[in-house]
């Protein structure tokens, strides 16, 4: 039979490769580190179908107030960076209306698989992930952040997904952590979250159940091709994997993969912080449902022991440097919007690499050479949302020919 090596353990990794192993496909991955030590090991945990991706017109307009403002949501600090320079340029020009549309009918059918995949995922493989399928609030303390939560959530309705207002008081009695004067807030009720790291470890494990394998330590270096077929991948230490195809998940890192069949993947890394605190010790509310904070886009999720603060969009290069300041702006966030978050140490301080393209959507099917390389990549702020659908459709891609729902849209020869 043929033998798939998924590189990259990550969460679209794990995904891709379950999907394989789950129909009796043999399949490896290699990851370099550990499973889930990229952007899946601290993000935010919410599984957000129908939230729009990251080319929103909107962003542009605040992008040139905030760009070198180092505690803003998004900070790109100045440097050299030609391919950097590109990809802003790119962007820019993709954050339009019609794109934002076009992008939407993408990914709404991708939205609408995703969350039962989740459910069946979770209740079949009995993962232990602190699932919570019991939506989560956008809540807001402007006019502003009102006329955007508004205008996302009717494009959200408009592709079907279902969304409820909520005025402020009735907000607080459904988490009674906010603070008072608050404007009011979105519910998400086909929103989910869980603990990406459990989610990504739990999966990898079913994947070895299900006769996969799992290598860690293991960088892949080289895709090996013979007459225009893939035929294996070379790992740093020299070893040889013999395969008929890859898939390469390999998030915001080693993108000179395909760099060598011409493929430039136009990937940045968008960095992102996480803030862990317990709410034994003061350091956040015993939050019950997850909370984003729609002037800071910062996120507040409930973890089993703790509350993640996770958000804020850097683009600095593959580099996994620690800015004090922007880490210091989630609990300025978290402390403007609920009760209780008090000056304690964190359980835990990460930053990880979203891989963003300029356009919006991932990168997702095969290259059309050489015969057998496939891409998975590009989630940037959806990763864990569109994970096991992503897996999903690979999988169709490789067994069946043809995924079952159709994402010719994301295909890299698009760029
Ligand atoms: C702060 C923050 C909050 C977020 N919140 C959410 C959220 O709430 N919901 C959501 O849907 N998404 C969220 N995201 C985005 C999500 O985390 C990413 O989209 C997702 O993790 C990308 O998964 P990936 O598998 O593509 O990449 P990664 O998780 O980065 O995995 C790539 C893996 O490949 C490995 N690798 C790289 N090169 C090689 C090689 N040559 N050989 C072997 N292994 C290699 C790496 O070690 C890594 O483990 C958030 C991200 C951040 C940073």
């Amino acid at each position: 039979m043929k033998r798939t090596i998924v590189v990259g353990g990550g969460v679209i990794g794990v995904c891709c490769a379950y999907f394989l192993a789950k129909r009796g496909s043999p399949v490896t991955v290699l990851e370099r580190d550990n499973i889930g030590s990229g952007a899946s090991f601290g993000n935010a945990g919410t599984i957000s179908p129908g939230h729009p991706p990251m080319n929103r017109p909107v962003a542009l307009k605040k992008a040139v107030r905030w760009l070198l403002d180092p505690v803003s949501p998004l900070y790109i600090p100045a440097r050299w960076d030609p391919g950097l320079v590109k990809w802003l340029r790119d962007f820019r020009s993709n954050c339009t209306q019609e794109r934002l549309e076009a992008n939407m009918r993408v990914l709404e059918p991708l939205g609408h698989a995703t969350r039962p995949l989740f459910d069946r995922l979770v209740e079949e493989e009995e993962l232990d992930c602190d699932y919570r399928p019991g939506g989560y609030y956008e809540v807001f303390r402007t006019e502003h952040g009102r006329e955007e939560v508004e205008a996302e959530a009717a494009m959200a309705r408009a592709a079907g997904f279902r969304t409820e207002f909520l005025a402020p008081e009735a907000l607080q009695e459904r988490e009674p952590a906010l603070k008072s004067g608050l404007l009011g807030g979105a519910f998400y009720p086909e929103a989910a979250t869980c603990n990406p790291l459990r989610f990504v470890q739990e999966l990898a494990e079913r994947i070895q159940g299900y006769g996969g394998a799992v290598v860690t330590g293991s960088e892949a270096v080289e895709v090996l091709t013979r007459d225009g077929r893939v035929t294996g991948v070379r790992t740093r230490d020299g070893e040889i994997w013999e395969s008929d195809r890859v898939v390469l998940a390999t998030g915001a890192y080693s993108l000179d993969l395909a760099t060598r069949f011409g493929c430039r993947l136009p990937v940045q890394a968008g960095k992102g912080y996480h803030r862990d605190r317990d709410p034994a010790t003061g350091g956040a509310p015993p939050l019950n449902v997850t909370c984003i904070l729609r002037e800071y886009y910062v996120l507040c999720t409930p973890m089993d022991g703790f509350v993640r603060f996770a958000g804020t969009m850097e683009f600095s290069g593959v580099n996994h440097e620690i800015r004090e300041a922007r880490m210091a702006q989630l609990t300025k966030a978290a402390d403007s919007f609920l009760e209780g978050v008090g000056d304690v140490e964190s359980t835990s301080e990460w930053c990880g690499l979203r891989p963003c393209t300029p356009d919006g959507l991932p990168i997702v099917g095969p290259l059309s050479a050489p015969e057998g390389v496939y891409l998975a990549t590009g989630h940037a702020m959806l990763g864990l949302t569109l994970g096991p659908v992503t897996g999903q459709l690979v999988a169709e891609w490789i067994l069946d020919g043809r995924p079952s729902i159709n994402v010719d849209a994301m295909r890299v020869d698009r760029f």
